[in-house]
């Protein structure tokens, strides 16, 4: 493969989350008319995956498979190529209700494949959930990005790669900067690439998100280390200490400007989709 500092960088756009409100930052988008506004300024300022929650009619967190249908169908429509990426994280709702939108068969769905504390409470991923996500995945053809909030999380993966719950080669997002959890440390970044080389391939594709002010941080790491970086109004509200981020694009344009410092191309929908092996559209 060429030099991983020429090779395409993918961005990832986080546009809503289950956690922020407008009071924290009018800029997220909430209803489905909204997201796929945000998401469709993100599309065009570099963005080439969409990760997506749902919120249900008084704002709040929902699994509501329908509520992802016609996002996906609206992402679909405005965005044509961009990567659906849907969230069965922990926020919107308990045990399989996470994974009630899987047959709707977006291209990708974040897994998350072991527990860990989250700021206010404990994120809990039993073995017996993750199991029967994957599963679903692997059934509707979904590839799985692993959120992985600690080491554990990345051999996990490994060995659900090994014994056939997972299919083809794990795509790995290490998460830092979430409250109570792993924080955004140099040394550990260093080693969960080595980490993913040494058990994955030298070539194996990761990426990375950090919350709050490490985003941008966790964003040139990534982008320096020739790793994909994602960003979003759902792990960061700011642009700096004193101003809020207008919108989801905003951030997907400053990831842009570091793949220019750092020489990265930014990965089109068609390359973004090559470089994770998903069908074209
Ligand atoms: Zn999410």
């Amino acid at each position: 493969m060429s030099d991983p500092a020429e090779r395409p960088c993918i961005i990832c756009v986080a546009i809503t989350g289950s956690l922020p409100t407008k009071e924290n930052n009018p800029a997220v988008p909430i209803t489905l008319a909204e997201q796929i506004e945000s998401t469709h300024e993100a599309f065009e300022a570099g963005a080439s995956i969409a990760h997506c929650h749902v919120r249900d009619d008084e704002g709040r967190p929902t699994s509501d498979p329908d509520r992802f249908a016609a996002l996906k169908e609206g992402l679909e429509k405005h965005c044509p190529g961009m990567i659906v990426q849907l969230s069965t994280g922990g926020r919107s709702g308990a045990g399989q209700a996470r994974g009630a939108m899987l047959p709707l068969r977006p291209d990708m769905a974040s897994l998350s494949v072991g527990s860990n504390n989250f700021p206010t409470r404990v994120y809990e991923n039993p073995p017996d959930l993750v199991d029967w996500l994957a599963a679903e995945m692997l059934e509707y053809d979904i590839k799985p990005e692993i959120e992985a909030f600690d080491l554990s999380h990345i051999f996990q993966a490994k060995k659900m790669a090994e014994d056939g719950r997972l299919a083809g080669t794990p795509y790995v997002q290490f998460v830092m900067g979430v409250k109570n959890a792993m924080p955004a440390d140099r040394d550990v970044f260093d080693y969960y690439i080595r980490t993913v080389k040494r058990l994955f391939g030298e070539d194996a594709p990761w990426c990375a998100a950090g919350i709050g002010a490490s985003q941008i941080v966790l964003n040139e790491w990534a982008i320096s280390s020739g790793g994909h970086a994602r960003t979003g109004l759902e792990d960061n509200l700011r642009l700096d200490r004193t101003r809020l981020a207008p919108s989801n694009a905003a951030l997907v344009r400053r990831a842009v400007e570091l793949c220019g410092k750092y020489g990265r191309p930014v990965a089109t929908w068609r390359q973004a989709r090559q470089i994770l092996g998903l069908r074209m559209v």
